[in-house]
């Protein structure tokens, strides 16, 4: 029996699902590669993107110096964190995206208050960055997301990069762009659709899950 790979296999299947029953982390399915969240993430609802879409691609630009600010605002170690309302959407958005060999990459996620003020002092204007008020913003409570996709590991032509200020990141932009520019943002927003994640039209890679636009109090949750 040892050397029935099969039956390995089973053995190891359920070490790690009772690993993962007695760790209990704050996941909508079990993914033992990815750790839990902080506590103060958990209380927040929050959960580790990469638990709901195994393989997205995580490339947070605040946590480095390829952003509009030039400066990282982030630690190296910051997490994708989304509340936990955006983790079915999201895996529904993954999977409709899958079989066409397109993946989910993430630029943004939760994102901290301070960092929100801090980007709106390079960019105060709200058409393009949410301006830091008495309430979080979807960002601030988890329940916004940037994305893009990648082909087979290669970038999807979107038209322009992250944080493109310019006519032509609305979403529905058609000057500029290639008919086939548009129709690949056409697929990202129909993949997340099927998950009720909605588009904003000013920034076609920015998009709000369920109750992204409701006043909710600001939260104090480190962002690794
Ligand atoms: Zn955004």
């Amino acid at each position: 029996m040892p050397n029935d790979p099969g039956m390995h296999l089973l053995f190891s299947t359920m070490a790690v699902a009772i690993a993962f029953t007695s760790a209990a982390p704050v996941s909508a399915v079990p993914d033992i590669g990815v750790p839990p969240v902080s506590a103060a993430a958990a209380a927040a609802g929050f959960i580790d993107v990469r638990t709901v879409v195994p393989d997205a691609i995580i490339d947070l630009r605040y946590a480095t110096a390829n952003n509009f600010v030039g400066a990282p605002l982030y630690p190296l170690d910051a997490r994708c964190l989304v509340h936990e309302s955006l983790g079915a959407g999201l895996a529904t958005a993954a999977d409709t995206l899958r079989p066409a060999g397109l993946t989910l990459v993430f630029w943004d996620c939760y994102r901290p208050h301070e960092v929100q003020v801090r980007l709106f002092e390079a960019v105060p204007d709200p058409d393009w960055v949410a301006e830091p008020g008495d309430y979080a913003s979807g960002h601030e409570t988890g329940r916004s997301v940037d994305v893009t996709m990648v082909s087979g590991g290669v970038p999807v032509d979107m038209g322009t990069d992250f944080d493109d200020f310019s006519p032509i990141a609305n979403a529905y932009a058609t000057d500029g762009l290639s008919t086939r520019q548009q129709a690949n943002r056409s697929v990202l927003r129909n993949a997340m659709a099927k998950g009720w994640i909605a588009p904003y039209v000013g920034e076609w890679w920015h998009f709000d899950g369920p109750g992204a636009s409701v006043d909710r109090p600001i939260l104090d949750v480190p962002v690794n």
